[in-house]
């Protein structure tokens, strides 16, 4: 199943004041051609950067484009929703909506890479209008349905959505693999609420299910 994300900022005024200082309008003029996320233009900017990561980890514990856990290999990269290269979104870099924590999968550059995720622009970022399901700001539940056949959790686009059809086309949302993952964490969480499980049973749990 895939929720939709929640992001708690611990920001404080101060900082998305500073932050909305070096927003990219002239990324090429301002910062030699590279967007300020991958080269901040001060150690404030780099502080505050590091923070968004600290927040986005305790409040996101899935992939915000696949559902699936990030753990293990990796706790998730920082994905750009509307991608922030200069040819793309770049005024949206320091967007906090516009800043998900995403799996190595579906942050690959196969997948989603500079892959353009807006259809209308607008200024303010939240009244634009996306080609995906956003992880923010639109309800999963509206978009996907699901089928258990008890192997796979299979993922199908619901009330002919087109932001689904994106979504799983980008992302392969219904490769057999994600499937089977998917399914796999279903089952675990189902027992887990079923039992109630203590921590050491959860472990032994997650070793059973081979995770
Ligand atoms: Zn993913």
């Amino acid at each position: 199943m895939i929720k939709k994300c929640i992001h708690n900022s611990s920001l404080t005024l101060s900082e998305v004041k500073e932050l909305a200082k070096v927003r990219p309008h002239e990324p090429f003029i301002n910062y030699k051609g590279n967007n300020p996320w991958d080269y901040p233009p001060n150690d404030e900017v780099d502080a505050i950067k590091k923070k968004i990561r600290v927040d986005l980890e305790a409040s996101q514990k899935v992939c915000g484009f696949c559902g699936l856990k990030l753990k293990g290999t990796s706790q998730g990269q920082i994905e750009h929703i509307a991608p922030k290269a200069y040819f793309r979104h770049p005024e949206f870099t320091f967007t906090l909506k516009n800043l998900v924590l995403a799996c190595h999968y579906c942050n690959s550059p196969e997948k989603k890479g500079t892959k353009d995720t807006i259809s209308i622009k607008k200024t303010i970022y939240s009244k634009c209008k996306f080609n995906i399901v956003h992880p923010y700001l639109d309800d999963p539940e509206e978009h996907y349905e699901w089928t258990d056949n008890e192997i796979e959790l299979l993922i199908q686009v619901k009330n002919d959505s087109p932001q689904a059809r994106k979504s799983i086309e980008i992302f392969g949302l219904d490769n057999p693999d994600m499937s089977e993952l998917r399914a796999g964490e279903f089952r675990h969480s189902q027992l887990k609420t079923k039992y109630a499980l203590l921590p050491a049973d959860e472990l032994l749990l997650e070793a059973a299910l081979g995770k």
